[in-house]
């Protein structure tokens, strides 16, 4: 089995936005998808150490916004490399508006939002899989999605110059947020507790 086929699916990539009482917040996903057109209906994978995955269960509302080639790399900072248990990843931001179900969505970087319902959760373990009705939506320009494989070659910051290390220390550094990981090896399977990227964008750094 060569588990590299995983690579060759098509991804896009998603704000999922959530609000619960007077809290907002958003997260990344690359997992929305229609599911079904009569009536209209959505799926997304949640992982559940995403806080919004648990405004999402407790709601039983969100929107995905769809992310346009336009994105810039502070979108998925913003969204992606940080909690919204520690943050409010609206503050100091203005690139967004409430739709009719009171959430926002986001303005800048995107070609569309939908809003949902929830109607069913499955439990995957790491994940929930909601499946939801379209409750709403709009298009919002004219750029085309973005893809994961587009993030990864154009909007994803290129490599920076190795840093020095102490020597004698090795380190493994995250290309993508700079998050380091101290040790000889890198797991194979390591994920960026911070960015959740994979080993393959950590770069060894010796002293
Ligand atoms: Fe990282």
């Amino acid at each position: 089995m060569n588990e590299k086929t995983m690579f060759n699916l098509t991804y896009g990539l998603f704000v999922l936005t959530a609000r619960q009482g007077e809290k907002d917040s958003g997260c990344i996903i690359n997992t929305a998808g229609q599911v079904t057109a009569v009536p209209n209906r959505i799926s997304i994978a949640v992982n559940k150490t995403n806080y919004t995955h648990d405004m999402v269960l407790g709601t039983g509302k969100f929107n995905v916004s769809i992310l346009s080639e336009a994105a810039d790399f502070s979108i998925f900072k913003r969204f992606g490399f940080q909690s919204g248990r520690d943050v409010n990843k609206f503050d100091g931001y203005a690139n967004m508006k409430r739709s009719e179900n009171g959430i926002y969505y986001i303005t800048e970087g995107t070609n569309g939002y939908i809003s949902a319902s929830v109607e069913q959760t499955l439990d995957l373990g790491t994940h929930t899989l909601f499946i939801a009705s379209v409750e709403d939506m709009d298009v919002l320009s004219s750029v085309p999605s973005t893809t994961y494989t587009y993030y990864q070659n154009n909007i994803k910051p290129k490599p920076q110059p190795k840093p020095e290390t102490e020597k004698g220390k090795t380190i493994w550094r995250c290309r993508i947020c700079g998050y380091e990981y101290v040790g000889e090896e890198l797991p194979a399977d390591f994920i960026c507790p911070i960015c959740k990227h994979p080993a393959s964008d950590f770069e060894k750094i010796t002293g």
